[in-house]
Formats: C-alpha cells, sequence, structure tokens
C-alpha cells in the first residue's frame, strides 16, 4: 500500500487550471511554506480554500480514516492544492457552443436517448423560440432529428415528449494534458476533463 505521504495530489496553477501532480508529501510542504493552498470541495460542490492552519483545523474538524500523524497533529492528505497568490475563485465559465453543448448530453438525444453522429444531431430549443424560450444552457439540448421534427414547436409534453434529464449549464474543466501513475481523485475532475471548443453561439 501506498505511503500517505507519496499519494498524488492535483496541482492548479493561479488560474485554477490544471498543471501537475506531486506527491501529498512535497504538497504539504508547499502548503506550510505559504506556496500553495489546499482546495477541498463541500458537500454542495463547492470550493474551500485552506492555508496550513486552517487545513489543520478542517482536519481536526472534518477527520478521515487515514490522516497524517506528525507529534503534535493529524492532518489530513490534501487532494488538490492551488499554487499561491491568487486572490479569488475563477470565474471561467464553459463557452456556450454548439459543441460543448454535444458534448454535455454526450451526443444523446435527449428525448429518445438515443447515441448519435454529431452531424446527426440538432440542437433543441425546450421552450421554443416563439414561445419565448431562450438560447441558453437551460433551454437547449441535443436532439435527433426525428424527434426533433416529431416535437416541433411544441412543448415536450405537449408532444407527449420527456427529456431524459433537465439542461443545466456545464461546470468548467480546462484543457489539460496531465499523465496519471497513481489513483484519480473524484475531486479532480473538476480540473482534468475535456477539452474545449471556441465558438460562442449566438441567438
Ligand atoms: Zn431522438
Amino acid at each position: 500500500m501506498d505511503h500517505l505521504l507519496d499519494q498524488p495530489v492535483l496541482v492548479l496553477n493561479r488560474l485554477w487550471q490544471a498543471i501537475s501532480t506531486c506527491s501529498a508529501r512535497r504538497a504539504l510542504l508547499l502548503l506550510y511554506q505559504g506556496h500553495a493552498q489546499v482546495v477541498s470541495m463541500d458537500a454542495a460542490d463547492n470550493f474551500l480554500t485552506h492555508n496550513f492552519f486552517s487545513w489543520r483545523d478542517f482536519s481536526a474538524t472534518n477527520p478521515e480514516p487515514h490522516m497524517i500523524q506528525t507529534i503534535s497533529m493529524r492532518i489530513r492528505v490534501p487532494r488538490i492544492i492551488v499554487l499561491a497568490l491568487f486572490d479569488r475563485l475563477p470565474k471561467k465559465e464553459v463557452k456556450f457552443t454548439r459543441l460543448n453543448v454535444f458534448e454535455r448530453d454526450k451526443n444523446i438525444c435527449q428525448y429518445c436517448g438515443g447515441f448519435f453522429d454529431q452531424s446527426s444531431l440538432n440542437l433543441d430549443h425546450v421552450i421554443p423560440r416563439h414561445r419565448g424560450g431562450l438560447t441558453t444552457w437551460e433551454n437547449i439540448v441535443c436532439s435527433c432529428i426525428p424527434c426533433n421534427t416529431r416535437k416541433g414547436n411544441r412543448l415536450p409534453h405537449e408532444a407527449g415528449m420527456q427529456l431524459l434529464r433537465k439542461p443545466k449549464r456545464p461546470k468548467w474543466r480546462p484543457f489539460v494534458n496531465i499523465t496519471f501513475n497513481g489513483g484519480i481523485d473524484r475531486s479532480w475532475s473538476h480540473f482534468i476533463d475535456l477539452a474545449y471548443w471556441n465558438v460562442e453561439l449566438g441567438d
């Protein structure tokens, strides 16, 4: 079994983009020196940051089964650190583009559940435009052409159709290419997925 201090930690730069991984040993050293802060997520997937002292206190109030034991304290193994000298959480958002909608919906028609090539998919306004529906993440879904035709200018229930899931704005996940040789923590998925595309969708 890997020693706790050898566990991989995801390293983010000041823009909160994943740039590498390091050992928990190095992460704690950077934390202690004030060169990095620990990133954790609360139950609602909000990011919290901690300096050495607040991480120590967080560890005491939120213990885990496996913690690093020193003479004077037990401290949690960080999963993510962000390098120092940032002053706020990132405001980056996933661009609202045709390809990013396909990516969010995984090329699956949100009405029939079928998987399609992108050339066989349309973007559907859930609430039709002439009924006041907006061109937004929350009102646009992937739809295959037969479903799109069947729905026409109606609301889904009017056409006897149902969405697989409620469309939402996706979380920002910057593109990064890191080779992982350790386990990937669930929390990393916010930072290490996905390529991005560049054309904003207009209305
Ligand atoms: Zn369909």
